[in-house]
């Protein structure tokens, strides 16, 4: 199957070639045909199969025929996504392609003002990417037109209910036409996401691509097993003795991500978080400057990961296990993408077994164990200094302890940090700071 017998025209065919793809994907193979019959459609697909393209290129054909003056420049094609990443990535698709057919797209999302977002609307766009929460506070107020959509995507629609936009989604569902085509992406296929199906799709047609079979093809899964405590040192020591350049590590949250961010600069390691207290500037520099290869680590809570889409992102870390064991599957596919291989590894504690259990059900397979055999059996000088620093302040209590932990201090090999600049940690002064650091 070539993009040329899916029917795409010309334009959309030399923006293909110009992305890189050679051959539709099994999402855009089955999607395509489907969205230009004029069907609704309901996709079992995760991220990482390509099915933004297999969206946004019909869309785009389908808008870009001819239509009269009058009705230009209103939007008519909303595509709903459950993060401000996500947006940002469907829509640098969607307006590579529009582009092509003078169509001009636009993303809408929170935690920005929302002024320049009204100024553009008013302007005129023709497709709309947005997450719900501030959509639906334009079509309150008036700002957008929701009139004459003819085209709805739910992109990752088990996400957003996850996020808890089910509420919005029916309110914006509220102000489009009844007549319109409806397209779901999701990759799980639970009740809520049928109950959703069914309130807001007509007779869809579905489609279904095999969940890729993670361990076989592109992504090497392994799991270290590690003390909690010992967590931040393996992962350090991974990084340096792979002399990995681009490694994405999951925190659970978001005072972890910062945490361990604080941890790796400390250990001469540029590193920088993202997460959703982060300001949306800030992440999308931070992001940018990833992709880049500016620092070595980006440390990312599961919210703020969705829909990253860097390529060729080489490795992956959980640095703790996700409690929602499909997010294990989101989180290893944002390595293996599209044809390039990638490294999975997940630092697993004692705690975090029943955890690992529930992934390994999902998977309906064992991930292998492994040992870094260079890893010191026991803890180094830092996590002493920071037993000693805890039993300081029991004093009366623990003196005998402390001053064990100082000698087992002593006893252990430990490795020396270097000493120069570079490697110290600035003095703390708040948050600002940190962010400052871990850009440098
Ligand atoms: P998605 O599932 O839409 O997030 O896409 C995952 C990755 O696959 C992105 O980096 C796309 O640019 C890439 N991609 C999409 N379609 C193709 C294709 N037909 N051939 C190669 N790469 C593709």
């Amino acid at each position: 199957m070539s993009f040329e017998s899916l029917g795409l025209r010309a334009e959309l065919l030399s923006a293909i070639v110009a992305r890189g793809y050679t051959t539709p994907t099994p999402i855009q193979t089955e999607a395509i045909p489907v969205i230009f019959e004029g069907c609704d459609l309901l996709a079992g697909a995760q991220t990482g199969t390509g099915k933004t393209a297999a969206f946004a290129l019909p869309i785009v054909q389908l808008l870009g025929e001819k239509i009269p003056v009058e009705k230009r420049r209103k939007p008519r094609a909303l595509v709903l996504v459950p993060t401000r990443e996500l947006a940002a990535q469907v829509s640098e698709q969607m307006n590579n392609y529009a582009r092509r057919l003078s169509l001009r797209s636009t993303m809408i999302y929170g935690g920005v003002t929302i002024q320049a977002q009204i100024e553009r609307l008013h302007r005129g766009v023709d497709i709309v990417v947005a997450t719900p929460g501030r959509l639906l506070d334009h079509a309150e107020r008036g700002t957008i037109d929701l009139s004459r959509i003819k085209f709805l995507v739910l992109d990752e629609a088990d996400r957003m209910l996850d996020l808890g936009f089910i509420d919005d989604i029916h309110r914006v569902a509220e102000y489009l036409p009844a007549k319109r085509q409806t397209l779901l992406f999701s990759a799980t296929y639970s009740p809520s996401i049928k109950q959703l199906a069914d309130e807001l799709l007509d007779h869809p047609r579905r489609v279904e691509v095999a969940r890729r079979n993670l361990a076989a093809d592109a992504v090497t899964q392994a799991v270290y097993q590690v003390e909690k405590s010992r967590k931040r040192e393996m992962l350090s020591l991974m990084i340096r003795k792979g002399n990995w350049n681009q490694v994405l590590v999951f925190a659970r949250t978001r005072y972890g991500a910062d945490k361990l961010t604080e941890e790796l600069l400390f250990d001469g390691i540029k590193a920088a978080a993202i997460h959703s207290n982060k300001s949306q500037s800030l992440r999308t520099r931070t992001l940018a400057e990833f992709k880049r290869g500016e620092f070595r680590v980006l440390v990312a809570t599961d919210v703020a990961a969705r829909g990253l889409d860097i390529e060729r992102l080489p490795h992956v870390v959980n640095y703790d296990l996700p409690q929602v064991p499909e997010d294990y599957v989101h989180r290893i596919g944002r390595t293996g993408r599209a044809g390039e291989n990638g490294i999975a590894l997940s630092l697993v504690s004692q705690e975090e077994q029943p955890l690992l259990q529930a992934i390994e059900k999902l998977l309906k397979q064992t991930i292998p164990r492994q040992i870094l055999a260079e890893f010191p059996k026991y803890a180094a000088s830092r996590t002493a200094a920071a037993m000693e620093r805890k039993q300081a302040k029991k004093p009366a209590k623990s003196r005998k302890s402390r001053e064990k932990a100082v000698q087992t201090a002593e006893v252990v090999p430990t490795p020396r940090r270097k000493k120069d600049a570079g490697e110290r940690p600035a003095p703390k002064t708040g948050r600002s700071r940190s962010r400052n650091r871990s850009r440098k």
